[in-house]
């Protein structure tokens, strides 16, 4: 039996007392974790102290790359393309990765978009294309390979278990363990992969508000920050916007819904927050793919855009034509009183569309693709009395209570709307 160099008791202790983590310290800590030999409970009790006492820089540094050296590096270098891709901290009917990929691949760069499935209020990009009959998200890589050397371009599909093992089991215990919510856990966590995956480029949309990870915005432009600062000091180029998470993205919550709306978008139409935010992002991925001038809009109005999508569904068994499925029952919610609506938050929504089924509170239940919510006023719009604000769908009319319960205060219809803002707030580069 080989002897241990550190004790994991003595790296917790360090940490819970506010020191930093020596580096071999830190890289065992990770590796002898992957292994099996630090004990769920004592890894649990290194992530609270890390997100109670935080961690200096180089130590986030440090805990990435570890969470890259416990798995797999791919390469995409064969490829002859530049390679790009986009990581959005999650929120509520945020479904842009699905008009965005196919939109960037226009160009002639290819998106590796790994995705992942919703856990919690957030949903899943791999659970929204999967309301597409037929649509595969477990690719091989070559299969990969392939379609992002060939004509499609883009690719989004399931991350494979071999890239940053460590974060997998990492997260898994930090989401049942109360230590999600850290800037030091959250970096290394989404950056460990992003860096594996071996893009040459990537943006990343940082959401603050009442649906993201960050309520407020200064917490997500030190996460941005730190992300940036990551990628860049491991040759990605890296930036990020900060944009607002406090109102649902777009009228579709839920999975089937949101591949509705981003096919409106792909056909130029669509609503203007999602176009808008899809937009800034291809735009800010094209520059870093050296193409600063592409003319993103043009390729949404024009038809290239759905042209490119319907070949990304088609090479993943996918029918682009197929019906989505609809749900058995709906529930309509009015106004009760003329006025504006001044507000709809983003995180009881995400919580009504999973209390609907459109998420999963297990990571290994199923999701149901017709349930969620659609929207029919926005903030700003103005309403009559009686006049429908939003539609719940579910397979069962006996999960409407709860999600009707997670609404409660959620939303108000006033005399006035504060006035919105952009979404995009912020770009944040390596050099800020
Ligand atoms: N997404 C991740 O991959 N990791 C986190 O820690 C949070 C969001």
């Amino acid at each position: 039996m080989s002897i241990e160099p550190f004790d994991a008791v003595d790296v917790i202790r360090a940490k819970r007392d506010g020191g930093a983590v020596p580096e071999a310290a830190l890289r065992w800590m990770v590796d002898a974790y992957t292994r099996g030999y630090v004990s769920d409970a004592q890894m649990a009790s290194f992530a609270m102290a890390i997100f109670q006492r935080g961690m200096e820089r180089d130590e986030i540094r440090v805990l990435t790359d570890a969470m890259i050296a416990s798995g797999e590096r791919m390469d995409f270098s064969g490829l002859g393309k530049r390679t790009v891709d986009k990581h959005s901290t999650g929120g509520v009917g945020d479904k842009i990765t699905l008009p965005l990929a196919p939109l960037v691949a226009v160009f002639g760069v290819a998106v590796p978009q790994l995705s992942g499935r919703g856990l919690g209020h957030t949903g899943g990009t791999l659970d929204k294309l999967e309301a597409i009959p037929g649509w595969r998200a477990a690719l091989s890589n070559d299969e990969m390979f392939a379609q992002m050397k060939g004509d499609v371009g883009a690719v989004i599909c399931a991350a494979g278990s071999g890239l940053a093992p460590a974060d997998k089991k990492l997260y898994a215990l930090r989401d049942v363990t109360g230590t999600v919510e850290a800037i030091p856990l959250i970096a290394s966590s989404i950056m460990s992969k992003k860096i594996a995956e071996g893009t040459d480029a990537l943006v990343l949309d940082v959401k603050f508000g009442n649906g993201a990870f960050m309520q407020d915005i200064e917490r997500a432009r030190e996460l941005a920050r730190t992300m940036v600062a990551l990628g860049t000091d491991s040759g990605v180029a890296t930036t990020a916007l900060l944009t607002d998470m406090n109102t649902p993205l777009g009228l579709a919550i839920g999975n089937a819904n949101e591949v509705r709306e981003s096919v409106e978008v792909l056909a130029g139409g669509g609503p203007a927050d999602v176009r808008e935010l899809t937009v800034a992002l291809a735009r800010e991925m094209l520059a870093l793919a050296g193409q600063p001038d592409a003319d993103v809009e043009k390729a949404l109005d024009d038809g290239r855009a759905m042209d490119s999508w319907r070949a990304m569904i088609s090479a993943q068994d996918g029918d682009p034509d197929a019906a989505l499925p609809v749900a058995r029952e709906t529930h309509v919610v009015r106004s009760a009183v003329d006025g504006v609506v001044s507000r709809m938050d983003a995180l009881p929504f995400g919580v009504a569309a999973w209390r609907l089924g459109a998420g999963r509170a297990r990571a290994e239940d199923p999701v149901i693709h017709a349930a969620g919510i659609d929207l029919h006023a926005k903030p700003g719009d103005r309403v009559t009395a009686g006049q429908p604000l939003f539609t719940l769908s579910a397979e069962d009319d006996a999960r409407f209570a709860r999600a009707l319960q997670a609404l409660d205060g959620a939303y108000e219809v006033a005399q006035s709307a504060p006035a919105a803002g952009p979404i995009v707030r912020e770009r944040i580069t390596a050099d800020d």
